[in-house]
């Protein structure tokens, strides 16, 4: 059984997942946490759940993403894993941030790359990865057979989809990427975005306004 822990950091109102299960081994999925204060909100949480944390992975690499990076990297011992074709978009981030007024540290840690195809083993889970390109040009998500549960990223919002218009994103591909490779996963999959609610795929496909 997988739980679900989400946090929203950072000034961009980013949601940061930990998956567990009851083996508690854990995951985290986008860690945006941005100063002191959500580091200790998330320790605390992987402390009193008593959580092993074995995987650091990133749907994607945008600013909001990787607020936490060094810091989770650093204080777990872990490689950041992500999909190749988002480390420019990672190593663009510090110059990102400076536009944005405020000061990101590059990423100094371990990188390991992943891509569709792979497995993320944790505990008594797997989860897949699939590439689903558009918002970000090494944008990846991780779906839970099991539960039909998919953690999305930036690609499919309750109601909306990721923004385009960020360097390497394209909207016909993202477009492509959620008809091609979310819709097919079925109607009540549940995706878990980078901001705001949760929604599911049937929904989205009754009712949202940029995929009719
Ligand atoms: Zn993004």
């Amino acid at each position: 059984m997988l739980s679900i822990k989400q946090f929203t950091f950072n000034a961009f109102q980013e949601n940061t997942y930990l998956l567990y299960d009851e083996t508690k081994s854990a995951v985290i999925i986008d860690p945006g946490c941005s100063n002191s204060s959500e580091e200790r909100e998330l320790l605390n949480f992987v402390e009193q759940e008593e959580l092993s944390l074995e995987h650091l992975i990133n749907t994607h690499c945008h600013v909001d993403h990787v607020l936490g990076l060094n810091f989770i990297a650093d204080k777990f011992n872990l490689p950041a894993q992500f999909h190749a074709l988002d480390l420019p978009v990672l190593e663009a981030v510090p110059n990102y941030a400076t536009m944005y007024g405020f000061n990101v540290m590059p990423f100094s840690g371990e990188k390991k790359f992943i891509a569709e195809g792979d497995k993320i083993t944790f505990g008594k889970t797997t989860l897949d990865v699939l590439f689903v390109p558009g918002h970000a040009p090494g944008h990846v998500v991780f779906v839970y057979h099991p539960e039909k549960i998919v953690i999305g990223g930036d690609v499919l919002f309750y109601g909306s989809i990721g923004r385009t218009d960020l360097p390497g994103g394209d909207h016909e591909t993202l477009i492509t990427s959620i008809k091609s490779k979310l819709f097919p996963l079925g109607d009540d999959y549940v995706v878990y975005p980078g901001h705001g609610p949760k929604t599911n795929i049937g929904f989205e496909k009754k009712n949202n306004p940029f995929l009719n």
